[in-house]
């Protein structure tokens, strides 16, 4: 068989891509390597969301490129958000690249594929949404299998590649959906995430339109003990009906990822985003108030154009504010393309973001710290996740998304089993099993 090499970068999305190209290239005769120097396919799935990524992109086919000079049968694949950005100039700057295939195009592979077998070189990057295939995929060794329920974004937010990379958004039909996580679920996955850009838009552009609540609740109804996640939700668009089927059905977890991005007015208008610190807050507190122990996890951008200390200093302060229990952060990278990426005179210098960043990890950690001590003394399901022989721990997720660590001699990787909370850290908690 010939072997495949995929190098994913990015987010959880680009990494399910991945999962179906493996499944994809399967089907045509290529077994799946971590040896890219093995391989006879090299792919690239890249990720845009910021010019680190992207660099990294080109730098890692600048390597392989050199390896075809010696093996000029080997086959190098250009795929995810930078090919769907930079199409053909893709192969101006890599000549040596034989298909560039945009992240709208990704159910073409087997075509394209045999295309490039043949000696052409070919870009597929047109912005046509794709007819999906029953496609198999061959899923990453977890517990936790994500389920792409849709793709796409109709926000613009003024620093965000997604909508132009990855186009306007459209929801997979809900068989395909349901047929996918019975799958999961009869090869061994215990829990269930669904993804999306902006999952809570679901099913709008359906033709028999079916909201989140109801896909959540078809999931919930497949027989078996699993979990169900979904990420990532935009603020205004999670509603009393999503809360309420939190609430409701047992299989749901006590999570939501909801990006606030800024604890600023000014700032989340240059965003382009959608609702001001009241509105973000009173979204927060009414989950809270409705769902005991809900874990709330957000996403920051420190040093956005124009903004200042003063606007920044709100970001701590609704950091700190609403509890947040973990978020992800970053210093504001400008995208080509984006609106923000054209207010150069407003760039907040570089030393400036650094700091700002680090002290916005350091309003994080002491936030998760907090947030893991109130479990402390209390007894929570864990998903075993695995096993580290060589230290005898178990390492698992509260049904909150809390990380902990038990010390145990077996390994119970893919059970639920039920630990009392003995100590925090920041990033996890520590828990003796409860027999
Ligand atoms: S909602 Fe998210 S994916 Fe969509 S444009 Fe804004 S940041 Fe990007």
């Amino acid at each position: 068989m010939k072997k495949v090499y995929i190098e994913t970068m990015g987010c959880q999305m680009n990494k399910s891509d991945a999962e179906r190209m493996y499944g994809m290239l399967d089907y045509l005769g290529y077994e799946q390597t971590e040896e890219p120097k093995k391989a006879d396919m090299l792919i690239i799935n890249t990720c845009s969301i910021r010019q680190l990524s992207e660099d990294k992109a080109y730098s890692a086919i600048g390597v392989w490129g050199k390896w075809k000079k010696n093996k000029p049968d080997l086959k190098i694949i250009f795929s995810g958000c930078v090919a769907q950005q930079d199409g053909i100039n893709v192969l101006k700057r890599a000549p040596y690249v034989d298909l560039v295939i945009g992240t709208q195009r990704l159910y073409e592979l087997p075509e394209l594929v045999k295309k490039i077998e043949n000696g052409e070189r070919i870009v597929s990057c047109d912005e046509k949404p794709f007819a999906e295939s029953s496609i198999k995929i061959n899923r990453a060794k977890s517990v936790n299998a994500w389920v792409p329920i849709m793709e796409g974004c109709n926000n613009f937010c003024t620093y965000c590649i997604v909508p132009y990379t990855r186009g306007r958004e459209r929801s997979r039909k809900p068989e395909l959906i349901i047929n996918e996580v019975k799958q999961a679920l009869a090869d061994g996955f215990k829990e269930i995430t669904l993804l999306g850009q902006n999952v809570d838009s679901y099913g709008k552009d359906l033709e028999d339109y079916q909201n989140l609540s109801w896909l959540l609740t078809q999931i919930n109804n497949i027989d078996g003990k699993f979990r169900i996640r979904f990420v990532t939700s935009y603020p205004t668009d999670i509603t009393e009906e999503l809360i309420n089927t939190v609430i409701e059905l047992d299989k749901v977890c006590e999570y939501f990822h909801i990006p606030m991005q800024s604890g600023d007015d000014y700032i989340l208008k240059k965003m382009n985003r959608r609702y001001d610190y009241k509105t973000y807050k009173e979204i927060c507190e009414n989950i809270r108030n409705k769902i005991p122990d809900v874990t709330i996890t957000s996403d920051f951008i420190a040093g956005f154009p124009g903004e200042t200390e003063e606007q920044f200093q709100n970001t701590l302060k609704a950091m700190t504010e609403l509890e947040l229990d973990y978020s992800n952060t970053a210093a504001y990278s400008p995208r080509k393309g984006t609106v923000a990426a054209k207010w150069v005179d407003l760039y907040v210098p570089e030393d400036i973001k650094t700091d700002r960043l680090a002290r916005l990890n350091e309003h994080n950690r002491e936030c998760c710290l907090k947030s893991n001590q109130k479990f402390i003394g209390r007894n929570m399901e864990v998903l075993i996740e695995k096993f580290e022989s060589d230290k005898n721990i178990i390492t698992g997720r509260t049904r909150n998304n809390k990380i902990v660590h038990i010390p145990y001699n077996r390994d119970l990787t893919g059970e639920f089993i039920e630990a009392k909370i003995t100590s925090a850290r920041t990033w996890y908690l520590r828990g003796e099993l409860v027999e």
